[in-house]
């Protein structure tokens, strides 16, 4: 029996199973919920199908993480509508992320903005040009601006002489070029 004038306390709500509650989250090896630095660590481990040298976090395509409850949602911006390769990025992006320890994530395809070289990152650019590939110079919107008289540094000897031999490279995605110092043809990623 309560006495008069005195409210009964609230039951407190048991306190969570940390075993249920880790089983819910996705967690790392040591059975940590994984951070978001985490997820995006196994996002670098993601290379672009046609430039192995860089990962789609690099590339930029990549756009955002969320939470839906307990579903991850990654916002993915192909680079191009048309890119062969953007149903292939989003599987291995869903098979690194599973691999990591995520269930079930989800692969949003965001169209809007659209990817523009300029979402490439520095150090993404480094390793396209390591790569031999000529990394997009200027920004997207300069590129409009200027029209296609800019030069292209030569990704092998650092010449400015160089020539456009095709409007397509490897992949639609590049231009191929040729350097007149040193002769050797090179992919340049467009800038769109
Ligand atoms: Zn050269």
């Amino acid at each position: 029996m309560q006495k008069p004038g005195k409210t009964s306390k609230p039951v407190a709500a048991p306190l969570e199973n940390p075993m249920i509650a880790s089983d819910r989250v996705p967690a790392n090896a040591c059975g940590e919920p994984l951070t978001e630095d985490q997820i995006w660590q196994l996002l670098e481990e993601v290379k672009d199908p046609e430039v192995p040298a860089v990962s789609v976090v690099e590339l930029g395509v990549v756009r955002k993480l969320s939470w839906q409850g307990e579903q991850l949602v990654v916002d993915v911006t192909p680079t191009y509508s048309g890119c062969p390769a953007t149903d292939l990025i989003e599987e291995l992006i869903a098979a690194a992320l599973m691999q990591g320890g995520i269930r079930d994530p989800q692969i949003k395809r965001v169209l809007t903005p659209a990817w523009t070289t300029d979402w490439i990152t520095p150090v993404g650019r480094e390793k396209l040009r390591q790569f031999g590939i000529a990394p997009p110079q200027g920004s997207a919107s300069k590129m409009t601006l200027l029209g296609h008289d800019q030069q292209i540094t030569c990704p092998l000897c650092g010449s400015s002489h160089t020539e456009q031999v095709s409007e397509f490279g490897s992949t639609a995605c590049k231009a191929l070029y040729r350097c007149t110092d040193c002769l050797e043809p090179f992919d340049y990623f467009k800038c769109i």
